[in-house]
């Protein structure tokens, strides 16, 4: 039995209380440049799945909480959790490091174009969290 902790309520279950939404951090193409797809882009974007032995990044869905899809980082080798993250944000740096293989070469990517304002996880209670991002949210609008 998987124990999963949903970051944004802060309930934690077994796996049947949750569905898992297959492979994190799929960026949509049509999503930056619909009119310049490429057939390419458009397979990797539906079909092209990494599938790694050890750390891998994934979405999960709170099905009897909040309803709210995140993410987490399992080890698909001893089924341990590492991580639960919101929905737009990287793993914590920490276990960013541990990622090996394509996860390793994505967060280098991710990490290296990422804008000044988004956020890495950070190992914080879901209240802290939510005064965090209502904190961020007040300064984005003042600037
Ligand atoms: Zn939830």
């Amino acid at each position: 039995m998987l124990i999963v902790h949903c970051p944004v309520c802060g309930i934690e279950g077994d796996e049947t209380d949750f569905h898992c939404g297959g492979q994190a951090h799929i960026a949509r193409p049509a999503t930056s440049d619909p009119a310049n797809i490429t057939d390419t882009e458009q397979r990797d974007y539906l079909f092209m799945r990494f599938n790694p032995k050890g750390l891998h990044f994934e979405r999960w869905r709170c099905d009897r909480g909040c309803g709210k899809w995140f993410h987490a980082a399992r080890d698909t080798a001893s089924l341990e959790f590492k991580a639960f993250y919101g929905i737009t944000e990287l793993p914590p740096a920490d276990v960013m490091k541990q990622a090996s293989g394509q996860w390793a070469a994505f967060f280098k990517q991710a990490t290296a174009s990422k804008p000044a304002g988004k956020k890495t996880a950070t190992k914080k209670t879901p209240a802290k969290k939510t005064a965090a991002r209502k904190a961020a949210s007040a300064k984005a609008k003042k600037s």
